[in-house]
């Protein structure tokens, strides 16, 4: 008799790329279980309340929001967006200050043009050079379809085709960092804007890509706050069936005969299936899941290698204020500098959340700051004792409310303080490398990491997860899921269209 029992696929996080694994698990005819440490989805995608405002930890654009692109329909395909989804009325990605000027990164890009020479004629020619490459970043679209170990001729073709003007951009910026690309411009108000964004040892092209995914309405902010995003896709992955297990930490991945066979909880439990997907941080999945001898080479070069391949995280406050005109908008002030972790900071960013109803309580709503972090940082917080870290904490909210009162008098001793968090957070709740949100930067320094999911000596195993593919974020997270069933699906000879 035929034994018509389904295959069980089971996955390790309950993330953006564990739900995408599970939905696309099931959509393939296999049974799905997710085993997740913490008591809620979504992973580095979530939110949460404090005295009854809700602080949102995540989308501050999302990539793949443009209908009828790969992305939009993988996003669509795990409940995250549908064609209903309404989104922040934000028409700028952000805004730069300093000595009082300022200049916004229009998502029209000809206002863009206009405000910035205005700003500095003498930068005319790098101003407009700067938008042209823009406009053929645009055509820079994520390849959501299917891995690329399984394109064909066709796929690069029509890539080609579709990417015509992109060679230039990755010419003329794939190697240079933003420090460098900023000094072009002669008006120091131009090179801060430069660097604000993105840590400025960042390849240029990354950031000219990230505008031109703003600038072309293709990475919109949901309303409703990353979170509900997360939630959505936990309940598209329980409506087809799907099982997830909260507060079930993995301890271990069981190999046998050089085979995934299951896994090992935290609590002693085994549990057998016939796939393993791990979706956590690849740190943590070599160093603690697997044996370290499994780690690919290339993350072996990139986590010996910090200077070439940082991870970055954040310090960030949360406030209270009244809501004021131009809700939604992120501003980098100048500021006196302030030291947090080993580093000394002069600029930092104000995003006023009051674009969804989602964050106003009593017509007040949330600000939030984020002073960038990285290795050498995250070692100053873990060196300190749990009193240190607390005091340090509450001496930067103090230095960094100062500040912000400084730049907008309009909150001068209005602000009421909701939360502080630090890469130490990100640790403990996701088991985050040094605390990083995303994979490594791409700094012309290191290579970009590209990860095909399979390891040397061990069937059944797919790696997915935002470190699969540097510098990670939502898209490579939601891709990678999908990819990872594709793999198992082409190795057993079938349709990879799912
Ligand atoms: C402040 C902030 C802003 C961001 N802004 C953006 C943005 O604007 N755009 C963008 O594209 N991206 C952004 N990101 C990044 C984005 O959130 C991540 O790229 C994405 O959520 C990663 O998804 P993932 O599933 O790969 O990993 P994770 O979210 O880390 O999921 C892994 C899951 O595994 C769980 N886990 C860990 N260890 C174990 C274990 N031993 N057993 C069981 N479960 C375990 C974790 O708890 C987690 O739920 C931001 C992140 C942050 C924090």
């Amino acid at each position: 008799m035929k034994n018509n029992k389904k295959e069980k696929v089971i996955i390790i996080g309950g993330g953006i790329a564990g739900f995408s694994a599970g939905i696309y698990a099931l959509r393939a005819g296999f049974e799905a279980e997710i085993y997740e440490k913490n008591a809620i989805p979504g992973g580095e995608c979530i939110g949460w309340n404090r005295k009854g405002y809700h602080i949102d930890n995540c989308i501050h654009w999302l990539t793949g929001t443009k209908k009828d692109t790969e992305l939009y329909d993988v996003w669509k395909t795990v409940g995250a967006l549908d064609d209903e989804m309404e989104y922040a009325p934000i028409n700028s990605f952000y805004t730069s200050t300093y000595k009082e000027q300022k200049v916004t990164l229009w998502n029209d890009l000809k206002r863009t043009q206009e405000e910035l020479i205005a700003l500095s004629p003498e930068d005319e020619e790098e101003i407009k050079k700067f938008i042209q490459y823009v406009e053929y970043s645009k055509q820079c679209l994520f390849p959501a379809k299917k891995p690329m170990e399984m394109w064909g001729v066709k796929d690069y073709i029509n890539m080609g085709k579709t990417m015509m003007d992109f060679p230039k951009v990755m010419k003329e910026f794939g190697e240079i960092s933003l420090e460098e690309y900023s000094k072009r411009f002669k008006h120091p108000l131009l090179q801060h804007l430069m660097c604000d964004y993105l840590p400025k040892s960042y390849c240029t092209y990354s950031f000219l890509v990230s505008y031109a995914t703003m600038a072309d309405g293709n990475g919109n902010i949901p309303m409703g706050a990353s979170l509900q995003m997360s939630l959505r896709m936990e309940k598209k992955y329980k409506d087809m069936g799907g099982k997830i297990c909260y507060n079930k930490g993995v301890k271990k991945i069981n190999i046998a005969k050089k085979k995934a066979t299951g896994i090992e909880l935290e609590d002693g439990t085994f549990i057998e299936g016939d796939y393993v997907i791990p979706t956590v941080d690849t740190h943590l999945l070599f160093n603690k899941l697997l044996p370290k001898e499994y780690m690919p080479k290339e993350l072996r070069e990139a986590y010996d290698s910090p200077k070439a391949y940082p991870a970055t995280s954040g310090f960030q406050v949360a406030f209270a204020v009244e809501l004021l005109p131009n809700e939604g908008e992120t501003i980098f002030i100048d500021m006196d500098p302030l030291c947090v972790g080993q580093r000394s900071f002069e600029r930092m960013y104000v995003k006023s959340y009051g674009y969804d109803p989602v964050f106003i309580k009593d017509g007040k709503t949330v600000i939030q700051t984020c002073i960038t972090q990285t290795d050498e940082d995250y070692e100053f917080w873990k060196s300190l004792s749990p009193e240190e870290y607390k005091a340090t904490k509450e001496k930067l909210v103090k230095e960094v409310k100062l500040r912000i009162e400084k730049a907008f008098p309009e909150y001068a001793g209005k602000m009421e303080f909701l939360d502080a968090w630090t890469p130490l957070t990100y640790e403990r709740y996701c088991n985050a490398y040094h605390g990083s949100y995303m994979s490594f930067v791409t700094t012309p320094m290191g290579k970009q990491i590209k990860m095909k999911g399979q390891l040397k000596g061990i069937k059944n195993l797919y790696v997915a997860g935002q470190w699969t593919n540097s510098p990670g974020g939502l898209p490579v997270a939601v891709a990678s899921g999908k990819f990872a069933i594709q793999r198992i699906l082409k190795k057993q000879r079938k349709s990879i269209e799912i």
